[in-house]
């Protein structure tokens, strides 16, 4: 059987986007479904200019909380540049690649020539291939490759199909620039065929480059990898997914409050769905066995952020991850300080709210209102007489609650209510908002549950009529 080696190949030139992410995490399933397989992370960081340390890191950083798992250390592109252009070198010696000294002008006019149409051949370059000084010089120069002007290459993609291109689509593409750095092109195919790459799965946008890279393998005889091109993930307008849809970063999801649980869950259901289960909830082991690259769709799919919070509000409430959001409060300066405040506290706010909350975050207003010190504040609000002719005795029955339990309070409030022969919410909603100045919220038992017998008497007592 084939020992599959696959990669990922980020630059390093913005924060790890949840579209990479997504190629990250399929090039992780296809390891994790061939027990020897490899996967290599590479950090392709030959564009000085853009790529920057703390893109590097974010990446790296949105992989590991992702839960994605590499072999070896990450690879830097960037220290290999010697042998991409020994690469380069070898082909000007075996006359698979030419010196081209065409200025931009000359280039310019040229291009303008071929996307008119009145050229048909898209060679860039017509004339240094064969002048012998331009050949000859040891300097001044940019390395391109030869295409041939004939024949066609039929790509057959595990997720596209087969895809035909005719050579004469191909220009004769760079692979060293003039101040003696190779391009993506070049470094690319290098780096893969060095590190045994035989199967690519990456996003489609690099479909086209293929047919370019496939000529520097061929040219260097070198066994050209299995590809796999997954379609981009658009959002719900049909344009690409960017920050206009909401936030892309993979760490700002994560500190959003996000799970990488429903995070996984929502990108591998763009473009395939588990076989024979009654629900769209699939954890990493299940997708893991059943998984198959060949059934992904070839056309893009939509990111919606409402499927987002749908898993995860599924994902957040399940009991493994009540430590998975102690270790969030813990990376949110506010939630730090009441988890400090009183932990148990905060546990109990979110026990009461997750149900209805779609990610962590939305845990610091919530709790705002049961941390804060307002409450010892005089009380404004005015209530209607049917409530003010029953509050004291009401006070007098919440003081007398010996055993602070759910079940008591419920009951104490049930018997109350019936006693004084009124309807819920002319209790509820005024002590509701005593408790939390808002009329809307949990049931009171709650409220009182998550504030305490102390705290809530506190607040019943600011009341004044
Ligand atoms: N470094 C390229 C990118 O981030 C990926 C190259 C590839 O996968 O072939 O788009």
């Amino acid at each position: 059987m084939t020992k599959y080696i696959t990669r990922f190949a980020p630059s390093p030139t913005g924060n790890l986007h949840i579209g990479s992410a997504r190629t990250a995490l399929i090039n992780y399933i296809f390891k994790c479904q061939y027990p020897d397989a490899k996967l290599y992370l590479r950090i392709e960081d030959t564009d000085k200019i853009r790529s920057t340390e703390e893109f590097k890191k974010n990446i790296i950083n949105g992989l590991n909380w992702l839960g994605i798992e590499w072999d070896n250390e990450p690879q830097i592109q960037s220290l290999n540049i010697n042998r991409h252009l020994e690469v380069a070198h070898n082909l000007l010696k075996i006359k698979k690649a030419y010196k081209c000294i065409c200025t931009e002008d000359q280039l310019t006019v040229r291009r303008k020539k071929i996307n008119t149409g009145e050229i048909s051949s898209k060679k860039i370059c017509i004339s240094c291939e064969t002048d012998n000084e331009v050949q000859s010089l040891d300097k001044g120069y940019v390395i391109r490759i030869k295409i041939p002007s004939t024949g066609k290459e039929i790509l057959k993609d595990v997720i596209q199909g087969d895809v035909e291109v005719n050579n004469t689509e191909i220009d004769d593409f760079v692979l060293v620039r003039r101040d003696n750095t190779p391009t993506y092109m070049l470094s690319v195919v290098v780096d893969d065929h060095d590190l045994g790459v035989n199967f690519i799965i990456r996003g489609d946008d690099h479909l086209n480059n293929y047919f370019r890279q496939k000529f520097i393998y061929q040219h260097m005889n070198w066994e050209i990898p299995q590809y796999a091109h997954i379609p981009l993930i658009h959002g719900e307008d049909g344009t690409k997914l960017s920050k206009r849809h909401g936030a892309v970063n993979l760490i700002d999801l994560k500190n959003d409050g996000y799970l990488p649980s429903a995070i996984i869950n929502n990108l591998i259901l763009l473009g395939w769905s588990p076989k024979n289960q009654d629900n769209e909830i699939i954890e990493l082991n299940n997708i893991i066995s059943q998984f198959e690259i060949k059934s992904l769709s070839k056309s893009a799919s939509i990111f919606s952020y409402k499927k987002l919070d749908f898993f995860n509000n599924y994902f957040l409430r399940l009991e493994p991850n009540r430590k998975t959001f102690e270790d969030y409060c813990i990376s949110n300066s506010t939630l730090k300080e009441y988890l400090s405040l009183d932990k148990e506290k905060l546990f109990r706010v979110f026990d009461v709210y997750k149900k209805d909350i779609s990610k962590y975050i939305e845990i610091v207003n919530i709790s705002k209102i049961y941390f804060s010190n307002d409450y010892s504040k005089n009380h404004d609000e005015k209530f209607q007489d049917d409530f003010n002719h029953i509050f004291s005795e009401f006070l007098e029955v919440i003081i007398n609650i010996n055993k602070w339990e759910y079940d008591i309070i419920s009951l104490e409030i049930k018997e109350f209510i019936k006693k004084n022969n009124i309807k819920f919410p002319v209790l509820g909603k005024p002590v509701r908002h005593l408790l939390t100045n808002n009329y809307n919220g949990p049931s009171i038992t709650d409220i009182f549950m998550i504030l305490g017998k102390k705290e809530s008497i506190e607040r019943l007592k600011r009341y004044k009529f």
